[in-house]
């Protein structure tokens, strides 16, 4: 891990101050539709919350669910970025769709499912945009930074690193977070980490108290699913958050936030 020892962490994203402001993202699993978008955009808008998940494709185990409305919705991102002042996450599955990602996504996030696609990493390696790398659900936390070296081997030190639960014996939930990778990967590198409580547990119930537990470990930011209406969500939906359960979560991190001295 020779780079990511020296390399100092991404500190901005555009006005977006890392190290003041607690990085909230906030939105569906994937567009669905134009409407569902701009709702949630106007509600995130709204509630001074900076980052919109806007996901054209899903990876999804089971090839019969739904896998994302892929390039259909680069139109609606286009007119979201247009109309919104919210910055754009997506994440990125095929690297034809690296140049419209490069016009039009803020950050893009590397998945669980690719955090050793090593051809993908090598290529972001030269793109000049953060860049958030998921755990992969059965690495290390190990594996897990020599994937970000290899980001930063080949350009590209502007890295989130996201925690989003590894699998375990445990049925109850998805899977489990792993809230010890926080504070061990602040041991370890000086790059910033969030957490993703929706993925992590699948449950909207689990959500709000995984989010404060992960925040109070010393996350930088946090990644949640939260749809105008989840029970009508073409996936994810047992984990979706409706805009009353988001609002709830973000009156408790709105305090918690503060007594680290960060705002949204
Ligand atoms: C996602 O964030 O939409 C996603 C699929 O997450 P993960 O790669 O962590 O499963
Ligand atoms: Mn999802």
């Amino acid at each position: 891990m020779e780079l990511l020892k020296k390399v100092n962490k991404i500190k901005k994203i555009g006005t977006f101050d890392l190290e003041k402001q607690l990085m909230i993202i906030a939105g569906p699993c994937a567009i669905e539709n134009e409407e569902q978008m701009k709702t949630t955009a106007q509600y995130l808008v709204d509630h001074n919350v900076h980052f919109l998940r806007a996901y054209p494709d899903k990876p999804r185990t089971s090839p019969y669910s739904f896998q994302g409305l892929g390039s259909q919705s680069h139109a609606i991102i286009r007119e979201i970025k247009e109309q919104y002042p919210l910055f754009i996450v997506a994440e990125l599955l095929n690297l034809e769709d690296l140049s419209f990602f490069n016009d039009y996504v803020d950050v893009i996030q590397i998945g669980a499912r690719n955090m050793q696609n090593f051809a993908l990493l090598k290529c972001l390696g030269a793109i000049k945009k953060p860049i958030i790398l998921k755990r992969g659900f059965g690495n290390t936390i190990e594996e897990w930074l020599m994937a970000a070296e290899y980001l930063l081997n080949f350009g590209n030190d502007q890295i989130i690193l996201c925690e989003r639960g590894i699998r375990t014996f445990e049925p109850l939930t998805r899977n489990t977070l792993d809230i010890s990778s926080i504070p061990i990967v602040k041991q370890i590198t000086k790059l910033p980490i969030i957490a993703d409580p929706s993925h992590a547990c699948g449950r909207s119930d689990l959500v709000k108290p995984l989010s404060m537990a992960a925040v109070a470990a010393g996350a930088d930011g946090l990644l949640i699913e939260v749809h105008p209406h989840p029970q009508m969500s073409l996936s994810d939906k047992d984990q979706a958050l409706s805009f009353s359960e988001f609002n709830s979560l973000l009156d408790d991190l709105k305090a918690l936030a503060g007594l680290r001295g960060l705002t949204f």
